[in-house]
């Protein structure tokens, strides 16, 4: 199933939502924003951090709620690094397996945990699980403040049956200026992910490219 998916968003895609941020493209600034999908989780959370500040680089954190009521302290790493931290729902849910009540409270209550932590969150950023949206769902969504992202490079990192290798093969030569690219800090995708973010982070940096966080 997964090499349906394509790893490069296609500009089709792009102009046909305009509505969404699916990167950051400028001419003058070599920039680069990597998210981490589906964290905190202790250990690979952990991992991506130090990571991270080996190479002075800032990313994006959507967390599912869940995760964080189960790993505040790691959670909270992720806070003192002072990445961004986006909404990615309580319980990773489907969009288009559930109601809009239903999805809209499962937003709010991964909101509530991120408050708990947080002394204010400004960032209203919200990566829909599986990117799967509707448009009900997303005026919904603007109406109470998100941004909704998605991405323009998708690691793969989850999928197995991928090697590291071809993991990181896919993030290199599609990865441009402005990208933003999707790992995914969970127990699944760690296998590629621990081999591949620090070959993406040297790469691109003896490049030139700063890594930043989204902001908005
Ligand atoms: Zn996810």
């Amino acid at each position: 199933m997964s090499v349906l998916i394509p790893t490069k968003t296609p500009g089709i895609i792009k102009k046909i939502y305009p509505n969404y941020i699916w990167d950051f493209y400028t001419e003058d600034e070599k920039k680069i924003y990597l998210t981490f999908d589906d964290g905190p989780i202790p250990e690979v959370t952990e991992f991506v951090l130090e990571q991270l500040q080996r190479f002075n680089a800032k990313a994006t954190f959507f967390c599912i709620g869940d995760n964080i009521q189960k790993h505040p302290e790691v959670f909270k790493k992720i806070l003192s690094d002072e990445h961004t931290i986006g909404n990615h729902t309580m319980h990773h849910l489907k969009a288009w397996d559930n109601d809009i009540k239903t999805y809209i409270e499962n937003v709010t209550s991964c909101e509530k945990e991120i408050l708990k932590l947080t002394k204010s969150h400004n960032q209203k950023l919200f990566r829909p699980p599986y990117g799967q949206i509707s448009i009900s769902k997303f005026s919904e969504l603007k109406k109470i403040g998100y941004q909704i992202v998605l991405w323009d490079i998708l690691s793969k990192d989850w999928d197995n049956t991928l090697s590291p290798k071809e993991c990181l093969k896919n993030v290199i030569t599609n990865t441009k200026q402005g990208s933003i690219v999707v790992f995914h800090d969970s127990i699944k995708a760690y296998k590629n992910l621990k081999i591949v973010l620090p070959e993406v982070l040297s790469y691109f940096t003896e490049k030139g490219y700063v890594f930043d966080k989204i902001e908005y």
